[in-house]
Protein backbone atom coordinates (compact mmCIF):
# COMPACT_ATOMS: atom_id res chain seq x y z
CA UNK A 1 0.00 0.00 0.00
CA UNK A 2 1.11 3.83 -1.07
CA UNK A 3 2.45 5.83 2.03
CA UNK A 4 0.05 8.38 0.98
CA UNK A 5 -3.12 5.50 0.88
CA UNK A 6 -1.62 4.58 4.64
CA UNK A 7 -1.64 8.84 5.45
CA UNK A 8 -5.37 9.36 4.31
CA UNK A 9 -6.41 6.12 6.17
CA UNK A 10 -4.38 7.26 9.26
CA UNK A 11 -6.29 11.20 8.84
CA UNK A 12 -9.74 9.64 8.72
CA UNK A 13 -9.12 7.00 11.78
CA UNK A 14 -8.14 10.17 13.69
CA UNK A 15 -11.14 12.06 12.31
CA UNK A 16 -13.82 9.26 12.87
CA UNK A 17 -12.21 8.39 16.61
CA UNK A 18 -12.03 11.90 17.69
CA UNK A 19 -16.17 12.14 17.05
CA UNK A 20 -16.82 8.72 18.10
CA UNK A 21 -14.56 8.29 21.44
CA UNK A 22 -13.42 11.91 21.58
CA UNK A 23 -13.65 14.09 25.10
CA UNK A 24 -16.54 15.58 23.62
CA UNK A 25 -18.25 12.69 22.40
CA UNK A 26 -22.11 12.12 23.37
CA UNK A 27 -21.46 8.51 22.48
CA UNK A 28 -19.28 8.39 25.84
CA UNK A 29 -20.80 9.24 29.47
CA UNK A 30 -19.94 12.56 30.33
CA UNK A 31 -18.99 12.15 33.84
CA UNK A 32 -16.55 14.91 33.72
CA UNK A 33 -17.23 18.33 34.07
CA UNK A 34 -14.60 21.17 33.35
CA UNK A 35 -15.56 24.67 35.23
CA UNK A 36 -14.98 27.72 33.09
CA UNK A 37 -12.35 30.42 34.47
CA UNK A 38 -15.39 32.52 35.82
CA UNK A 39 -17.58 29.36 36.93
CA UNK A 40 -19.60 29.95 40.18
CA UNK A 41 -20.15 27.03 41.96
CA UNK A 42 -22.97 27.81 44.54
CA UNK A 43 -24.48 25.32 47.75
CA UNK A 44 -28.31 25.01 46.52
CA UNK A 45 -29.46 24.74 43.08
CA UNK A 46 -30.59 27.65 41.53
CA UNK A 47 -28.35 30.10 43.73
CA UNK A 48 -27.74 29.79 47.45
CA UNK A 49 -23.97 30.64 49.39
CA UNK A 50 -21.20 30.12 46.72
CA UNK A 51 -18.93 27.16 47.67
CA UNK A 52 -15.29 28.98 48.41
CA UNK A 53 -13.48 25.80 47.90
CA UNK A 54 -14.45 25.59 44.33
CA UNK A 55 -11.67 28.50 43.36
CA UNK A 56 -9.54 28.03 40.48
CA UNK A 57 -10.90 24.01 40.05
CA UNK A 58 -11.27 23.31 36.77
CA UNK A 59 -12.13 19.81 36.54
CA UNK A 60 -15.05 17.61 38.67
CA UNK A 61 -17.20 14.72 38.46
CA UNK A 62 -20.44 14.77 37.53
CA UNK A 63 -23.08 13.61 40.59
CA UNK A 64 -26.18 14.55 38.72
CA UNK A 65 -28.10 17.18 36.64
CA UNK A 66 -31.13 19.23 37.49
CA UNK A 67 -33.12 21.96 35.06
CA UNK A 68 -29.76 22.60 33.77
CA UNK A 69 -27.77 22.86 36.77
CA UNK A 70 -24.71 20.49 37.57
CA UNK A 71 -24.12 18.91 41.00
CA UNK A 72 -20.48 18.10 41.01
CA UNK A 73 -17.82 16.95 43.27
CA UNK A 74 -14.41 17.44 43.39
CA UNK A 75 -11.16 16.57 45.88
CA UNK A 76 -8.64 18.61 46.58
CA UNK A 77 -5.09 18.19 45.62
CA UNK A 78 -1.76 19.59 47.08
CA UNK A 79 -1.77 22.51 44.78
CA UNK A 80 -5.05 23.40 45.27
CA UNK A 81 -4.42 23.53 48.91
CA UNK A 82 -1.60 26.30 48.80
CA UNK A 83 -3.75 28.44 46.32
CA UNK A 84 -6.99 28.07 48.94
CA UNK A 85 -4.50 29.16 51.84
CA UNK A 86 -2.65 32.05 50.14
CA UNK A 87 -6.36 33.53 49.56
CA UNK A 88 -7.15 32.78 53.43
CA UNK A 89 -9.02 29.70 53.20
CA UNK A 90 -9.26 26.90 54.89
CA UNK A 91 -8.26 23.47 52.91
CA UNK A 92 -7.00 20.03 53.55
CA UNK A 93 -5.42 17.99 50.91
CA UNK A 94 -8.01 15.12 50.00
CA UNK A 95 -10.62 16.66 51.37
CA UNK A 96 -14.05 16.36 48.93
CA UNK A 97 -16.18 19.18 48.39
CA UNK A 98 -19.78 19.38 46.44
CA UNK A 99 -21.64 22.49 44.94
CA UNK A 100 -24.31 23.37 42.55
CA UNK A 101 -23.34 25.21 39.05
CA UNK A 102 -24.63 26.18 35.58
CA UNK A 103 -24.62 24.04 32.72
CA UNK A 104 -23.50 26.80 29.81
CA UNK A 105 -20.24 27.26 28.26
CA UNK A 106 -18.80 29.63 30.08
CA UNK A 107 -19.88 28.25 33.65
CA UNK A 108 -19.73 24.58 32.65
CA UNK A 109 -19.49 21.90 30.41
CA UNK A 110 -19.14 17.89 30.97
CA UNK A 111 -16.83 15.91 29.19
CA UNK A 112 -16.05 12.03 28.68
CA UNK A 113 -12.80 11.08 31.14
CA UNK A 114 -12.46 8.40 28.84
CA UNK A 115 -11.79 10.29 25.97
CA UNK A 116 -9.85 12.06 27.74
CA UNK A 117 -7.78 9.38 28.74
CA UNK A 118 -7.54 8.60 25.45
CA UNK A 119 -6.36 11.48 24.11
CA UNK A 120 -3.69 11.79 26.79
CA UNK A 121 -2.63 8.15 26.10
CA UNK A 122 -2.18 8.32 22.11
CA UNK A 123 -1.41 12.33 21.69
CA UNK A 124 2.68 11.84 22.72
CA UNK A 125 2.26 10.08 19.08
CA UNK A 126 1.85 12.88 17.34
CA UNK A 127 3.88 15.14 19.36
CA UNK A 128 6.42 12.14 18.42
CA UNK A 129 6.10 12.33 14.79
CA UNK A 130 6.13 16.38 14.84
CA UNK A 131 9.62 16.34 16.53
CA UNK A 132 10.68 13.75 14.16
CA UNK A 133 9.96 16.35 11.38
CA UNK A 134 10.65 19.28 13.03
CA UNK A 135 14.63 17.87 13.55
CA UNK A 136 15.01 18.22 10.27
CA UNK A 137 13.89 21.66 9.34
CA UNK A 138 16.51 23.58 10.11
CA UNK A 139 19.39 21.76 9.08
CA UNK A 140 17.81 20.88 5.73
CA UNK A 141 16.94 24.36 5.03
CA UNK A 142 20.48 25.17 5.97
CA UNK A 143 22.16 23.00 3.85
CA UNK A 144 19.70 22.81 1.05
CA UNK A 145 19.81 26.38 0.44
CA UNK A 146 23.56 26.86 0.66
CA UNK A 147 24.23 24.14 -2.11
CA UNK A 148 21.09 25.79 -3.99
CA UNK A 149 22.58 29.40 -3.96
CA UNK A 150 26.36 27.84 -4.60
CA UNK A 151 25.28 25.98 -7.76
CA UNK A 152 23.22 28.99 -8.76
CA UNK A 153 26.32 30.58 -9.36
CA UNK A 154 25.12 33.85 -10.92
CA UNK A 155 23.79 36.36 -8.71
CA UNK A 156 21.24 38.23 -11.07
CA UNK A 157 19.68 35.05 -11.21
CA UNK A 158 19.62 35.38 -7.98
CA UNK A 159 18.17 38.83 -7.69
CA UNK A 160 15.14 37.69 -10.35
CA UNK A 161 14.42 34.70 -8.23
CA UNK A 162 14.10 36.66 -5.29
CA UNK A 163 12.42 39.59 -7.22
CA UNK A 164 9.62 37.17 -8.63
CA UNK A 165 9.31 35.66 -5.12
CA UNK A 166 8.59 38.71 -3.23
CA UNK A 167 6.64 40.02 -5.69
CA UNK A 168 4.52 37.21 -6.18
CA UNK A 169 3.58 36.80 -2.46
CA UNK A 170 2.69 40.34 -1.87
CA UNK A 171 0.41 39.97 -4.37
CA UNK A 172 -1.25 36.93 -3.86
CA UNK A 173 -1.43 38.28 -0.28
CA UNK A 174 -3.39 41.23 -1.79
CA UNK A 175 -5.38 38.84 -3.41
CA UNK A 176 -6.71 36.82 -0.70
CA UNK A 177 -7.49 39.67 1.47
CA UNK A 178 -9.95 41.53 -0.98
CA UNK A 179 -11.35 38.24 -1.85
CA UNK A 180 -12.05 37.70 2.41
CA UNK A 181 -13.23 40.90 3.07
CA UNK A 182 -15.42 41.35 -0.06
CA UNK A 183 -16.82 37.89 1.09
CA UNK A 184 -17.21 38.68 4.44
CA UNK A 185 -18.95 42.17 3.61
CA UNK A 186 -21.54 40.19 1.06
CA UNK A 187 -22.26 37.45 3.87
CA UNK A 188 -22.10 39.68 7.25
CA UNK A 189 -21.21 36.65 9.55
CA UNK A 190 -21.46 38.67 12.22
CA UNK A 191 -24.60 39.86 11.82
CA UNK A 192 -26.00 36.46 11.70
CA UNK A 193 -24.50 35.26 15.41
CA UNK A 194 -27.75 35.57 18.29
CA UNK A 195 -26.93 37.48 21.68
CA UNK A 196 -26.21 34.14 23.36
CA UNK A 197 -23.69 32.98 21.33
CA UNK A 198 -22.02 36.03 21.74
CA UNK A 199 -22.29 35.97 25.37
CA UNK A 200 -21.29 32.36 25.62
CA UNK A 201 -18.49 32.77 23.15
CA UNK A 202 -17.23 35.94 24.82
CA UNK A 203 -16.90 34.58 28.40
CA UNK A 204 -16.03 30.74 27.73
CA UNK A 205 -11.72 31.69 26.03
CA UNK A 206 -9.61 33.85 28.04
CA UNK A 207 -7.84 35.94 25.00
CA UNK A 208 -5.53 37.78 27.47
CA UNK A 209 -2.42 35.64 26.44
CA UNK A 210 -2.94 36.41 22.83
CA UNK A 211 -3.54 40.36 23.65
CA UNK A 212 -0.26 40.55 25.56
CA UNK A 213 1.59 38.93 22.76
CA UNK A 214 0.40 41.47 20.14
CA UNK A 215 1.60 44.55 22.17
CA UNK A 216 5.37 42.99 21.95
CA UNK A 217 5.31 42.48 18.06
CA UNK A 218 7.97 44.29 16.78
CA UNK A 219 7.88 47.30 14.41
CA UNK A 220 8.91 46.43 10.83
CA UNK A 221 11.98 48.23 10.68
CA UNK A 222 12.98 46.32 13.87
CA UNK A 223 11.95 43.09 11.75
CA UNK A 224 14.33 43.96 8.80
CA UNK A 225 16.44 44.74 10.10
CA UNK A 226 16.40 40.99 12.65
CA UNK A 227 16.75 39.27 9.42
CA UNK A 228 20.53 39.48 9.64
CA UNK A 229 21.67 37.45 12.47
CA UNK A 230 23.99 38.71 14.83
CA UNK A 231 25.18 35.14 16.17
CA UNK A 232 24.49 32.79 12.96
CA UNK A 233 24.23 29.95 15.46
CA UNK A 234 21.98 31.19 17.76
CA UNK A 235 20.02 31.47 14.51
CA UNK A 236 19.91 28.07 14.27
CA UNK A 237 19.47 27.10 17.72
CA UNK A 238 16.13 28.78 17.68
CA UNK A 239 15.27 28.33 13.72
CA UNK A 240 14.95 31.87 13.28
CA UNK A 241 13.69 30.68 10.10
CA UNK A 242 14.46 34.18 8.01
CA UNK A 243 17.55 34.33 9.17
CA UNK A 244 18.67 31.11 8.63
CA UNK A 245 18.17 32.17 5.21
CA UNK A 246 19.86 35.17 5.18
CA UNK A 247 23.13 33.18 6.46
CA UNK A 248 22.58 29.85 4.61
CA UNK A 249 22.53 32.60 1.40
CA UNK A 250 25.34 34.17 1.99
CA UNK A 251 27.56 31.55 2.24
CA UNK A 252 25.94 29.82 -0.73
CA UNK A 253 27.27 33.57 -2.06
CA UNK A 254 30.82 33.05 -0.56
CA UNK A 255 31.26 29.90 -2.27
CA UNK A 256 30.45 30.91 -5.29
CA UNK A 257 33.47 33.57 -4.50
CA UNK A 258 36.17 32.39 -2.99
CA UNK A 259 38.75 29.45 -4.50
CA UNK A 260 37.32 26.66 -6.48
CA UNK A 261 38.51 23.65 -4.78
CA UNK A 262 38.17 24.50 -1.45
CA UNK A 263 34.86 25.72 -2.27
CA UNK A 264 33.76 22.38 -3.83
CA UNK A 265 34.80 20.60 -0.76
CA UNK A 266 32.32 22.44 1.31
CA UNK A 267 29.38 22.18 -1.12
CA UNK A 268 30.15 18.52 -1.44
CA UNK A 269 30.04 18.29 2.01
CA UNK A 270 26.63 20.70 2.47
CA UNK A 271 25.46 18.20 -0.44
CA UNK A 272 26.12 15.32 1.57
CA UNK A 273 24.07 16.77 4.65
CA UNK A 274 21.40 17.52 2.35
CA UNK A 275 21.18 13.88 1.17
CA UNK A 276 21.20 12.35 4.97
CA UNK A 277 18.50 15.07 5.93
CA UNK A 278 16.27 14.31 2.46
CA UNK A 279 16.48 10.46 4.00
CA UNK A 280 15.85 11.29 7.75
CA UNK A 281 12.64 12.97 6.07
CA UNK A 282 11.93 9.64 4.65
CA UNK A 283 12.16 8.34 7.76
CA UNK A 284 10.06 10.42 9.87
CA UNK A 285 7.13 9.67 7.53
CA UNK A 286 7.06 5.92 8.44
CA UNK A 287 5.50 7.66 11.24
CA UNK A 288 3.23 9.49 9.69
CA UNK A 289 0.23 7.74 9.34
CA UNK A 290 -0.30 7.00 13.15
CA UNK A 291 1.10 10.36 13.85
CA UNK A 292 -1.41 12.12 11.92
CA UNK A 293 -4.25 9.69 13.23
CA UNK A 294 -2.64 11.03 16.77
CA UNK A 295 -3.04 14.38 15.79
CA UNK A 296 -6.43 14.76 14.41
CA UNK A 297 -8.34 12.14 17.08
CA UNK A 298 -7.04 15.53 19.62
CA UNK A 299 -8.23 18.42 17.71
CA UNK A 300 -11.43 16.50 16.71
CA UNK A 301 -11.96 15.22 19.90
CA UNK A 302 -11.30 18.48 21.63
CA UNK A 303 -13.93 20.93 19.55
CA UNK A 304 -16.95 21.49 21.25
CA UNK A 305 -19.69 20.74 18.67
CA UNK A 306 -21.70 23.70 20.10
CA UNK A 307 -18.36 26.37 19.54
CA UNK A 308 -18.56 24.86 15.73
CA UNK A 309 -22.25 25.59 15.41
CA UNK A 310 -22.23 28.77 16.63
CA UNK A 311 -18.79 29.79 14.73
CA UNK A 312 -20.63 27.63 11.22
CA UNK A 313 -21.12 31.33 9.28
CA UNK A 314 -17.88 32.50 9.68
CA UNK A 315 -16.44 29.75 9.50
CA UNK A 316 -18.12 29.01 6.28
CA UNK A 317 -16.99 32.52 4.69
CA UNK A 318 -13.13 32.01 5.97
CA UNK A 319 -13.47 28.29 4.06
CA UNK A 320 -15.41 29.59 1.05
CA UNK A 321 -12.85 32.36 0.82
CA UNK A 322 -10.13 29.52 0.77
CA UNK A 323 -11.67 27.84 -1.79
CA UNK A 324 -12.14 31.21 -3.96
CA UNK A 325 -8.41 31.97 -3.52
CA UNK A 326 -7.25 28.51 -4.65
CA UNK A 327 -9.60 28.16 -7.72
CA UNK A 328 -8.91 31.78 -8.71
CA UNK A 329 -5.49 32.99 -7.68
CA UNK A 330 -3.56 29.52 -7.58
CA UNK A 331 -5.33 27.30 -10.39
CA UNK A 332 -4.68 30.11 -13.26
CA UNK A 333 -1.17 30.69 -12.01
CA UNK A 334 -0.24 27.10 -12.29
CA UNK A 335 -2.38 25.59 -15.31
CA UNK A 336 -0.86 29.02 -17.11
CA UNK A 337 1.73 30.30 -15.68
CA UNK A 338 3.60 26.90 -14.69
CA UNK A 339 1.92 25.02 -17.58
CA UNK A 340 1.09 22.48 -14.91
CA UNK A 341 -2.46 20.93 -14.87
CA UNK A 342 -3.41 21.92 -11.58
CA UNK A 343 -5.22 18.51 -10.23
CA UNK A 344 -1.82 16.91 -11.03
CA UNK A 345 -0.23 19.37 -9.44
CA UNK A 346 -2.45 19.19 -6.22
CA UNK A 347 -2.13 15.22 -6.53
CA UNK A 348 2.01 15.26 -7.08
CA UNK A 349 1.88 17.88 -3.34
CA UNK A 350 -0.82 15.77 -1.57
CA UNK A 351 1.60 14.43 1.18
CA UNK A 352 2.56 17.88 1.94
CA UNK A 353 -1.16 18.98 1.95
CA UNK A 354 -2.19 15.86 4.62
CA UNK A 355 0.82 16.81 6.62
CA UNK A 356 -0.16 20.79 6.35
CA UNK A 357 -3.38 20.05 7.49
CA UNK A 358 -2.58 17.50 10.26
CA UNK A 359 -0.09 19.08 11.54
CA UNK A 360 -1.12 22.93 11.20
CA UNK A 361 2.19 24.09 10.75
CA UNK A 362 3.93 25.06 7.07
CA UNK A 363 7.22 24.78 9.31
CA UNK A 364 6.88 21.37 10.04
CA UNK A 365 5.47 20.23 6.38
CA UNK A 366 8.36 22.22 4.71
CA UNK A 367 11.00 19.27 4.20
CA UNK A 368 7.52 17.03 2.51
CA UNK A 369 6.94 20.29 0.80
CA UNK A 370 10.48 20.21 -0.48
CA UNK A 371 10.66 16.50 -1.50
CA UNK A 372 7.45 16.46 -3.02
CA UNK A 373 8.21 19.47 -5.50
CA UNK A 374 11.23 18.26 -6.31
CA UNK A 375 10.53 14.66 -6.34
CA UNK A 376 7.58 14.71 -7.94
CA UNK A 377 7.19 17.78 -10.64
CA UNK A 378 11.21 18.33 -11.18
CA UNK A 379 11.84 21.54 -9.89
CA UNK A 380 15.18 21.91 -9.23
CA UNK A 381 16.85 22.07 -5.83
CA UNK A 382 18.10 25.72 -6.65
CA UNK A 383 14.42 26.96 -7.00
CA UNK A 384 12.82 24.87 -4.28
CA UNK A 385 15.37 25.68 -1.01
CA UNK A 386 15.46 29.28 -2.49
CA UNK A 387 11.32 29.78 -2.64
CA UNK A 388 9.87 27.11 -0.03
CA UNK A 389 11.50 28.15 3.18
CA UNK A 390 11.33 31.88 2.42
CA UNK A 391 7.66 31.10 1.77
CA UNK A 392 7.19 28.56 4.68
CA UNK A 393 7.97 31.73 6.83
CA UNK A 394 6.32 34.98 5.31
CA UNK A 395 3.58 33.69 2.50
CA UNK A 396 0.51 33.13 4.83
CA UNK A 397 -2.33 33.73 2.27
CA UNK A 398 -4.72 31.60 3.69
CA UNK A 399 -3.67 33.62 7.31
CA UNK A 400 -3.82 37.20 5.37
CA UNK A 401 -7.69 35.41 4.15
CA UNK A 402 -8.46 34.37 7.60
CA UNK A 403 -7.61 37.65 8.94
CA UNK A 404 -9.36 39.96 7.20
CA UNK A 405 -12.35 37.70 7.61
CA UNK A 406 -12.10 37.76 11.46
CA UNK A 407 -11.12 41.37 12.08
CA UNK A 408 -14.53 42.66 9.46
CA UNK A 409 -16.58 39.24 11.87
CA UNK A 410 -15.31 40.85 15.15
CA UNK A 411 -15.98 43.96 14.41
CA UNK A 412 -19.57 43.39 12.81
CA UNK A 413 -20.64 41.91 15.87
CA UNK A 414 -19.58 44.88 17.73
CA UNK A 415 -21.45 46.84 15.73
CA UNK A 416 -18.21 48.77 14.48
CA UNK A 417 -18.65 49.98 11.05
CA UNK A 418 -15.35 49.80 9.10
CA UNK A 419 -15.11 52.10 6.32
CA UNK A 420 -12.88 51.55 3.07
CA UNK A 421 -10.00 53.17 4.68
CA UNK A 422 -10.70 51.51 7.79
CA UNK A 423 -10.45 47.71 5.19
CA UNK A 424 -7.67 49.04 3.30
CA UNK A 425 -5.87 49.69 6.34
CA UNK A 426 -6.87 45.96 7.53
CA UNK A 427 -5.10 44.95 4.28
CA UNK A 428 -1.61 46.85 4.52
CA UNK A 429 -1.79 45.55 8.12
CA UNK A 430 -3.18 41.65 7.66
CA UNK A 431 -0.48 41.74 5.22
CA UNK A 432 2.48 42.58 7.66
CA UNK A 433 0.97 40.23 10.22
CA UNK A 434 0.79 37.44 7.77
CA UNK A 435 4.30 37.79 7.20
CA UNK A 436 5.30 38.39 10.84
CA UNK A 437 3.37 35.22 11.49
CA UNK A 438 5.24 32.32 12.45
CA UNK A 439 4.59 28.45 10.13
CA UNK A 440 3.48 26.98 13.60
CA UNK A 441 -0.16 25.94 14.86
CA UNK A 442 -1.85 29.09 15.80
CA UNK A 443 0.20 31.75 15.14
CA UNK A 444 -1.72 33.42 12.81
CA UNK A 445 -4.25 33.85 15.53
CA UNK A 446 -1.62 35.93 17.88
CA UNK A 447 -1.15 38.62 14.98
CA UNK A 448 -4.30 39.04 14.41
CA UNK A 449 -4.61 41.28 17.48
CA UNK A 450 -2.39 43.36 15.46
CA UNK A 451 -4.98 43.83 12.96
CA UNK A 452 -7.79 44.39 15.03
CA UNK A 453 -5.69 47.16 17.13
CA UNK A 454 -4.76 48.93 13.66
CA UNK A 455 -8.73 49.64 13.22
CA UNK A 456 -9.13 49.99 16.64
CA UNK A 457 -11.75 46.86 16.98
CA UNK A 458 -11.36 45.56 20.66
CA UNK A 459 -8.74 42.77 20.99
CA UNK A 460 -10.33 41.04 23.63
CA UNK A 461 -12.92 40.09 20.59
CA UNK A 462 -10.39 37.26 19.53
CA UNK A 463 -12.51 35.98 22.14
CA UNK A 464 -14.73 35.24 19.73
CA UNK A 465 -13.16 33.39 17.49
CA UNK A 466 -11.07 31.11 19.17
CA UNK A 467 -12.64 28.22 19.67
CA UNK A 468 -12.69 27.27 15.70
CA UNK A 469 -9.26 28.53 15.45
CA UNK A 470 -7.61 25.15 15.45
CA UNK A 471 -9.95 24.00 12.99
CA UNK A 472 -9.84 26.82 10.59
CA UNK A 473 -6.24 26.49 10.91
CA UNK A 474 -5.91 22.95 9.01
CA UNK A 475 -7.31 24.29 6.49
CA UNK A 476 -5.55 27.78 6.12
CA UNK A 477 -2.24 26.70 6.50
CA UNK A 478 -2.57 23.62 3.58
CA UNK A 479 -3.72 27.09 1.60
CA UNK A 480 -0.12 28.34 2.34
CA UNK A 481 1.52 25.66 1.31
CA UNK A 482 0.00 25.06 -1.96
CA UNK A 483 0.38 28.58 -2.19
CA UNK A 484 4.22 28.29 -0.97
CA UNK A 485 4.11 25.54 -3.94
CA UNK A 486 2.90 27.52 -6.27
CA UNK A 487 5.52 30.31 -6.01
CA UNK A 488 8.23 27.17 -6.60
CA UNK A 489 6.95 26.20 -9.90
CA UNK A 490 6.23 29.64 -11.43
CA UNK A 491 9.42 30.69 -10.39
CA UNK A 492 10.87 27.22 -11.95
CA UNK A 493 8.92 27.67 -15.26
CA UNK A 494 9.97 31.56 -15.09
CA UNK A 495 13.90 30.20 -14.71
CA UNK A 496 13.38 28.13 -17.92
CA UNK A 497 12.93 24.58 -16.12
CA UNK A 498 11.58 21.42 -17.45
CA UNK A 499 8.54 21.10 -15.23
CA UNK A 500 7.46 17.40 -15.34
CA UNK A 501 5.24 15.28 -13.19
CA UNK A 502 5.65 12.00 -11.93
CA UNK A 503 3.15 9.87 -11.57
CA UNK A 504 2.16 7.65 -9.04
CA UNK A 505 3.36 4.57 -10.99
CA UNK A 506 6.62 6.07 -11.73
CA UNK A 507 7.62 6.91 -8.21
CA UNK A 508 6.61 3.48 -7.31
CA UNK A 509 8.78 2.04 -10.02
CA UNK A 510 11.73 4.32 -9.12
CA UNK A 511 13.32 3.79 -5.50
CA UNK A 512 15.87 6.48 -5.43
CA UNK A 513 13.44 9.54 -6.16
CA UNK A 514 9.92 10.32 -5.30
CA UNK A 515 8.31 9.31 -1.91
CA UNK A 516 8.20 5.26 -2.32
CA UNK A 517 10.57 2.77 -1.78
CA UNK A 518 13.55 5.03 -0.79
CA UNK A 519 14.22 3.39 2.08
CA UNK A 520 13.90 -0.39 1.13
CA UNK A 521 17.66 0.35 -0.04
CA UNK A 522 19.24 -2.77 -0.58
CA UNK A 523 22.46 -2.45 0.59
CA UNK A 524 22.89 -0.26 3.89
CA UNK A 525 26.72 -0.34 4.49
CA UNK A 526 29.20 0.74 7.21
CA UNK A 527 30.90 4.47 5.80
CA UNK A 528 34.91 4.76 6.31
CA UNK A 529 36.51 7.86 5.04
CA UNK A 530 39.21 5.71 3.65
CA UNK A 531 36.87 4.31 1.12
CA UNK A 532 37.51 7.29 -1.19
CA UNK A 533 41.43 6.53 -0.84
CA UNK A 534 41.21 2.92 -1.69
CA UNK A 535 38.77 3.69 -4.56
CA UNK A 536 41.57 5.90 -5.86
CA UNK A 537 44.26 3.37 -5.08
CA UNK A 538 42.17 1.15 -7.13
CA UNK A 539 41.60 3.19 -9.65
CA UNK A 540 44.92 4.25 -10.45
CA UNK A 541 46.31 0.48 -9.88
CA UNK A 542 43.66 -0.23 -12.50
CA UNK A 543 45.52 2.49 -15.25
N1 LIG B 1 -0.55 27.61 11.11
C1 LIG B 1 -0.28 28.51 10.02
C2 LIG B 1 0.91 28.03 9.22
O1 LIG B 1 1.75 27.34 9.76
C3 LIG B 1 -0.10 29.91 10.46
C4 LIG B 1 -1.40 30.40 11.02
O2 LIG B 1 -2.25 30.84 10.23
O3 LIG B 1 -1.64 30.30 12.21
O4 LIG B 1 1.03 28.32 8.05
Amino acid sequence: MQLYTKILIGMLVGVVLGFLVGPNSDLLPQHGVILGPKAQVVSQRGGGQPVPQAAGIERARLEREEDGWLYVRWTLRSRDVVRLEAQGLQASRGATHRGWVQRSPVQARTYSPLGQTLVDWTEWLGRLFLAMIKMVVVPLVFFSLILGIASLGDFRKLGRMGGMTIGFFTATTTLALTIGLCLTNLVAPGALMGETDRAMLLGSFDASGVTSAAARAPSLVDQIVGIVPANPFAALANAEMLQVIFFATMIGIAFTLMDKKKAALAVDMCDAMNDAMVLLVHIAMKLAPVGVAALLFKVVGTTGLSVLIALAAYGGVVLLGLLCHISFVYLPVVQFGARVGFFQFLRAIRAALVLAFSTSSSSATLPVTMRAVEDNLAVSNEVASFVLPIGATVNMDGTALYQGVAALFIAQIYGIDLTLVDQATIVVSATMASIGAAGVPGAGMLTLAMVLAAVGVPVQGIALVIGVDRVLDMFRTATNVIGDATATVLVARMQGEPLRVVSPAQDAADPEHGVEGVLTHPDPHPVHAEDDEENDRDARNAQ
